[in-house]
């Protein structure tokens, strides 16, 4: 019986476990267990590749995504940074506000007090000028009062002049009226 080699398809005898042209074996298993390890080998190293790549890949996203949180640590940092020296810069300002409005208010207080001194300065004063004024009211009064009682003296004085006068027939001429 024949049958055609399975490497060189030449007619061989059936019952040969090798071609005797090409030396291929002539079971389908022994014939293709090269082709298959190779197949297998193939496989196993394709999926190592693959997954040699994809763990690449994996490695990449991952250090730009370290890379990109990092930029992002930074610039926050950056604006925290700047943030604290606003902060500082506000606080700063309200303190010196603060010492500002503390000295003004020593300053009121004192500038209060020298009107105070003024007010007692100038109370003191009216007083003195009230005190002045009740004197010579009290001076005008007792002239006054002096100057009618001067004048009733005189009124007085005139009468008895009078009186002396028609009285008098001796009197040469009348004495003219020095007050009227
Ligand atoms: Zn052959």
């Amino acid at each position: 019986m024949q049958k055609r080699c399975l490497g060189c398809k030449r007619e061989i005898a059936r019952d040969l476990r090798e071609c005797h042209f090409c030396g291929a074996p002539q079971s389908i298993t022994r014939y293709y267990r090269n082709s298959v390890i190779f197949f297998i080998a193939f496989l196993a190293a394709s999926v190592y590749g693959l997954y040699y790549l994809l763990q690449i890949a994996n490695q990449q996203a991952l250090n730009e995504q370290t890379q990109l949180l990092s930029e992002t640590k930074t610039q926050s940092q950056k604006q925290l940074d700047s943030l604290q020296v606003q902060l500082d810069e506000a606080q700063a300002a309200l303190e010196q506000a603060n010492k500002a409005v503390a000295e003004n208010e020593a300053d009121q207080s004192s500038e209060s007090a020298k009107l105070n001194q003024q007010l007692a300065k100038l109370k003191k004063a009216l007083k003195e000028a009230e005190n002045e004024a009740k004197k010579q009211s009290e001076r005008a009064g007792w002239l006054s009062r002096e100057n009618s009682r001067l004048k009733d003296e005189l009124k007085e004085s005139k009468a008895q002049l009078k009186e002396a006068r028609s009285t008098s027939i001796t009197q040469p001429k009348p004495l003219s009226d020095p007050i009227q």
